[in-house]
């Protein structure tokens, strides 16, 4: 298919031939289409919110396209502010709820970014040159991605044979893969974020490009990816998504070191971050908030054992074992995708409330269930066991219990703790506040 952003005429699909109604578009998505067309701009709605909605999923977000500039839009509405640097969006605040608004974008050619220094080694730095609904089009990532609806009559405009893709159930990019890939690294993870989600086979010019640029996702701003990491992990299909980013060979760019272990055959790693992820996604399901610092603690356990035997072998207390290993293995994913300080902390209180977790005697117990931090060290050590680690039935249900017994309960509990049938789990002791 020609890519190129010169003049074709799109498929027009008229409302009685699909299946958009303005029903399944929010109020306030709505109210932002009706107040650009009123004030004589042209306003589709597109990406993800048109794609949903025709495959009868509901839509996260809706995201408007417009050829009024963001000033203009800015105008329009009292309840927006522009941002970005990379792109420049309007957003359109309603209480919690946000429309993003795009000014149709247009095209450089190569020539033209390297000369504005706008492209480095082929990945594009800025892309914010306004253009015309085509190029619009032929500038988005996948097929399915380019359909708009047009709020002036209802139509949908599909330049890029989204909608026979849509019906095929097929991630195809828009123009070369090999290209957009390399302009855009992040692309790839889109394409397994979408593959997940929508179920959606990757056509094979997709698969290729992977193949060939995948380690380019290295040269991508760490906090960019950190970004895109979330929404990989904390958009409901985990798990499917952590088994294509295998598949592809993405993991080993992603967590090298998880990666690393796998490749050694490491069944328990795998299960562990099988059952994480299970567990995440089913929270998603239910509506229940994530914790992403949880996410990355259970990613990186396989390494961080693995990390703390090596250091254990080379007689290094338990205690000093976890702190350099937990800052080692932090500090190596650290320099693939961007760990925020405020981040890593309560990673490392997770590992570390893990041998906290097994000192019960006296008013410790006490003391560390009224920590803030103790929840989600309670709920790893639950992950622990249910991902196979053995040694672990006593101190989990000693703690279940224990959260709600009364305090004569307690009391016993903790001068009487010690079952003589108990193993203290293999794990590193440490001694950390
Ligand atoms: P969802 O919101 O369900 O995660 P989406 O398709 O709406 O999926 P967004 O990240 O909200 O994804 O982006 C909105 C639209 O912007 C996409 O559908 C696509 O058309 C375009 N887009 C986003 N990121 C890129 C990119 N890296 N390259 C090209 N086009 C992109
Ligand atoms: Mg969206």
């Amino acid at each position: 298919m020609d890519n190129k952003a010169t003049s074709s005429s799109p498929r027009i699909i008229p409302r009685p031939e699909h299946t958009i109604s303005r029903a399944n578009i929010s109020e306030q998505a709505r109210k932002v289409l009706y107040r650009l067309h009123d004030a004589g701009y042209a306003a589709f709605l597109v990406g993800g919110g048109v794609r949903d909605i025709l495959l009868g999923l509901r839509p996260k977000d809706f995201d408007v396209a417009t050829n009024a500039t963001p000033e203009q839009v800015k105008d329009l509405f009292r309840n927006c502010r522009l941002i970005g640097r990379r792109f420049r969006l309007a957003h359109v605040f309603f209480g919690r709820d946000i429309i993003e608004v795009a000014t149709f974008r247009g095209h450089h050619s190569q020539a033209e970014h390297v000369e504005d220094g706008l492209m480095h080694e082929g990945m594009l730095l800025r892309d914010n040159v306004y253009g015309t609904l085509e190029e619009d089009a032929w500038r988005r990532d996948f097929s399915v991605n380019a359909l708009y609806y047009n709020i002036a009559d209802f139509s949908l405009v599909d330049y890029t044979d989204g909608m026979s893709d849509l019906q095929q159930q097929r991630l195809r990019m828009i123009g070369d893969p090999m290209v957009r890939c390399q302009e855009d690294p992040v692309r790839m993870l889109r394409a397994i974020r979408f593959a997940a989600k929508l179920g959606f086979s990757l056509d094979d010019s997709v698969v290729h490009a992977i193949e060939q640029h995948r380690t380019r996702l290295q040269a991508v701003p760490p906090a960019r990816l950190f970004d895109e990491l979330l929404k990989l992990f904390l958009k409901g299909h985990a798990l499917r998504t952590y088994e294509l980013l295998r598949q592809y060979n993405l993991l080993a760019v992603l967590f090298p070191a998880v990666d690393h272990l796998l490749k050694q055959a490491d069944a328990f790693a795998d299960q562990f971050i099988r059952q994480a992820l299970i567990n995440t996604d089913q929270r998603i399901a239910q509506e229940k908030p994530v914790n992403p610092a949880f996410l990355f603690a259970a990613m990186l356990w396989g390494p961080l054992l693995h990390a703390v035997n090596v250091l254990r072998q080379q007689k290094m207390s338990p205690i000093q074992a976890m702190q350099v290993a937990s800052g080692d293995v932090l500090e190596e994913q650290a320099q693939v995708i961007a760990l925020p300080k405020r981040f890593r902390l309560p990673i490392r209180e997770i590992w570390a409330g893990q041998s906290r977790l097994e000192k019960r005697q006296g008013r410790r117990a006490h003391w560390f269930m009224e920590q803030p931090r103790f929840r989600a060290a309670y709920d790893f050590l639950l992950l622990r066991q249910q991902a196979g680690e053995t040694g672990l039935e006593e101190i989990c249900e000693w703690w279940t219990h224990f959260q709600t017994a009364n305090e004569h309960e307690r009391k016993q509990m903790t001068q009487t703790r010690r079952h003589p049938s108990h193993k203290p789990p293999k794990l590193p002791d440490t001694n950390e506040a």
